[in-house]
C-alpha cells in the first residue's frame, strides 16, 4: 500500500491567483531582507498557473506600483491602458450614454488586461524569488493540531466513479506549514470549512455573490481599440437583478464581453450564460460582435458583499486572502488590487511571526490589524453600504449609491451598515415564465451551455467521484422540482445539472465534467445541499487569455 507522503515547509499558500502570488513574492523579499531562511510554496489545483484564473479584467495598478517599485517599466502583460470609457443603459433596442462616468466608477490610470496572463506573469516572478509551486494538486482537508492550523492535505489521486482505488492510486500528501494561507478564490472548500468551524462571519453581514460569466471574440484586423471600456445597466437583466455588462478592447482585435448577475435574484428560472447570449442580441453588440469568432469562454462567482461581509481573517496557524477574504469593490467592479494587497499584508503578518515562531491566533490576528489600517479598508469603507442597496432594484440602488458619494459611503441608512440576507434566501418559489423561449442557439453566434463549455477547454478524468457531492438527492428530485422548478439546471453556467426523465419519475445527472469551477451551485443552491469540493488535481478549465 502506498504511503502518505509529508512534507514540511514554513509557509504554504493555497490557489495560485493575485493574492497569494503577490504575497508570496513579498515575503520572499522580506525574509530576505532580513536575512531569514524560510520555505515558501503555492499550492494550485489547475495543470498550470493561470489555467484556472478568470475575470474581467481592468486592475488598478495600486498595489503593483507597491510591489513593483520600478512601475511601468516592467514587462507587465497588460493589454492596454484604458483609453476610453462609456457608460450606457441599455432598453432591448436602444443604447442610452450617461453624461459622464463618476468618478467613483472610473478607470482612469487603469489596465486592461487578462488575469490569465497577470497570474502567470506573477508566477514566473515567484519562481525567481525562490517560491515553490505545485501545480496541479488540490488541498483538500486542512490539518489541525486541536484548533490550530497546521497544514493541508492535497487530494488522493485515482479513485474511480465507485470509490474504489485504481491500480495507479496515489494517497494525497500531507503538507504541514507553520503558517497556511488560503487564496483559493472565491467560495473555496477549505475556506468555506475554516468559516465554519471557526464561526469567522458572526456579527458579519452575510457574503453575497454574484457570477460573472464571459466570452471572447475574435474580430477582423484592426477593429477592436485596445483599452476600450464599456459598462452597461439595463438590458437583459431588467431593474429586479442585480448586474450588468463589460466590454472591454484586447490586444490582437479581442472583444472581451461579459455580463455581472448577481446571485441573489428571486426568480429560479434566471440563467447567467441565456443572459449573455441575450445580450448578445441587442442591435448594438450584434454590430459589434457579427463579423467576428467566439474563441472562448469561462465563468466564475466574485464576492459582492462588501466590507460588512468580510470574515475575522486570522486563526492560530492560517489567514484569509483575496477573494477568499470577499475583497472586492462592486462599485468599481475591482478586486485584483485588494486581492494583491491583502496577500502582502498577510505576509508582513507571516514574516514577523517567523521571527518571533509564534503562529498563534493572537499572534495573526495582526493581519486583522494591518487590514483595518490599510488602504483596503479605506477604499471598501467608502463603498460599504453598495450591494445592500440594490436590494430595492436597479434605481434603488443607484440613488442609494449617489447618497453613498455624498455621505462617504453610509447611503441612504440612518446607521452606517445596512444590513442584507444571503442570496440563495431570496430565490422565490413557484416556477415562472421563461425568460428565454425566444433564444435560437445558432452555433455561429449564439451558443448554448455545452457549445460554450467546449471553448473553455474543460476537461475532467471521467472515471473519478462527482466532485459536486450532493448530501441529499431526493430533494432535488421531488421538494426542490416542485417548489423551484429546478434551477441548478439554470445557475449552472456549464449543463452540469440534468433533470432526466426515470421511469415515472425523473433523476438528476450530473455532468461534472463539465464544471468550469464557478462555484455558483455551492453558492446558490436554495436548500444548500450542494457542495463544490475539488476534483483530481489537475482537472478543470485550462483558460489561457481569460
Ligand atoms: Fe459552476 Fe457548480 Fe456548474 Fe461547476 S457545477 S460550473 S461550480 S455551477
Amino acid at each position: 500500500m502506498s504511503e502518505r507522503e509529508v512534507l514540511d515547509l514554513d509557509v504554504l499558500f493555497v490557489g495560485a491567483g493575485p493574492a497569494s502570488l503577490a504575497g508570496a513574492i513579498h515575503l520572499k523579499r522580506l525574509l530576505s531582507k532580513s536575512g531569514t531562511e524560510a520555505s515558501v510554496a503555492v499550492l494550485e489545483k489547475a495543470s498550470e498557473i493561470g489555467a484556472h484564473s478568470l475575470s474581467g479584467a481592468i486592475v488598478d495598478p495600486r498595489a503593483l506600483r507597491e510591489l513593483f517599485p520600478d512601475f511601468p517599466d516592467t514587462d507587465l502583460p497588460f493589454e492596454a491602458e484604458v483609453s476610453e470609457e462609456h457608460l450606457y443603459y441599455l432598453t432591448e433596442n436602444k443604447k442610452i450614454p450617461f453624461p459622464f462616468v463618476p468618478p467613483s466608477m472610473s478607470h482612469h490610470h487603469c489596465f486592461v488586461t487578462s488575469l490569465g496572463k497577470l497570474t502567470r506573469w506573477l508566477g514566473n516572478k515567484c519562481e525567481n524569488e525562490g517560491v515553490d509551486i505545485f501545480c496541479g494538486f488540490a488541498g483538500t482537508k486542512l490539518l489541525y493540531e486541536g484548533e490550530q492550523v497546521v497544514g493541508v492535505r492535497t487530494g488522493d489521486r485515482g479513485i474511480d466513479k465507485n470509490g474504489e482505488k485504481k491500480p495507479q492510486f496515489e494517497p494525497g500528501a500531507d503538507i504541514r506549514a507553520k503558517v497556511v494561507i488560503l487564496g483559493e478564490g472565491t467560495r473555496g472548500s477549505l475556506t468555506k470549512n475554516l468559516i465554519d468551524r471557526h464561526e469567522l462571519m458572526q456579527g458579519c453581514n452575510p457574503q453575497v455573490w454574484a457570477v460573472g460569466v464571459k466570452e471572447l471574440w475574435q474580430m477582423p484586423s484592426g477593429t477592436v481599440p485596445p483599452g476600450y471600456v464599456a459598462h452597461t445597466m439595463g438590458f437583459p437583466l431588467g431593474q429586479a437583478i442585480f448586474g450588468g455588462a463589460f466590454l472591454y478592447g484586447m490586444q490582437n482585435d479581442i472583444w472581451d464581453l461579459g455580463l455581472v448577475v448577481g446571485l441573489d435574484y428571486q426568480n429560479p428560472g434566471v440563467d447567467s450564460h441565456h443572459e449573455l447570449q441575450r445580450l448578445k442580441n441587442h442591435p448594438w453588440i450584434r454590430s459589434l460582435l457579427s463579423a467576428g469568432k467566439m474563441i472562448a469562454y469561462g465563468a466564475k462567482s466574485l464576492p459582492e458583499g462588501g466590507w460588512y461581509s468580510i470574515p475575522k481573517l486570522s486563526v492560530g496557524g492560517a489567514m484569509l486572502i483575496g477573494d477568499s477574504a470577499g475583497f472586492m469593490n462592486g462599485q468599481r467592479l475591482k478586486g485584483i488590487h485588494l486581492a494583491m494587497k491583502s496577500g502582502m499584508l498577510a505576509a508582513e503578518t507571516t514574516a514577523e511571526a517567523l521571527a518571533t515562531g509564534k503562529f498563534s491566533e493572537s499572534d495573526l490576528a495582526d493581519y486583522d490589524s494591518r487590514i483595518a489600517s490599510s488602504w483596503i479598508r479605506d477604499e471598501l469603507w467608502k463603498v460599504r453600504n453598495f450591494h445592500q442597496g440594490f436590494d430595492r432594484g436597479l434605481f434603488g440602488g443607484l440613488a442609494n449609491a449617489g447618497i453613498g458619494l455624498f455621505t462617504g459611503g453610509r447611503g441612504w441608512g440612518i446607521k452606517n451598515r445596512l444590513s442584507s440576507e444571503a442570496g440563495h434566501k431570496k430565490m422565490q418559489k413557484g416556477v415562472k415564465k421563461n425568460r428565454y423561449q425566444d433564444l435560437q442557439f445558432d452555433g455561429t453566434y449564439l451558443f448554448d451551455k455545452v457549445t460554450d463549455v467546449y471553448y473553455s477547454a474543460t476537461a475532467h478524468e471521467e472515471d473519478q467521484m462527482p466532485h459536486l457531492k450532493i448530501r441529499d438527492q431526493d430533494v432535488c428530485v421531488s421538494k426542490c422540482t416542485e417548489e423551484y422548478g429546478n434551477p441548478c439546471e439554470k445557475f449552472c453556467p456549464a449543463n452540469v445539472y440534468e433533470m432526466l426523465p426515470d421511469g415515472d419519475g425523473q433523476r438528476l445527472q450530473i455532468n461534472f465534467s463539465n464544471c468550469v469551477h464557478c462555484k455558483t451551485c455551492d453558492i446558490m443552491d436554495p436548500y444548500q445541499i450542494i457542495d463544490w469540493v475539488p476534483p483530481e488535481g489537475g482537472d478543470g478549465p485550462v483558460w489561457v487569455n481569460l
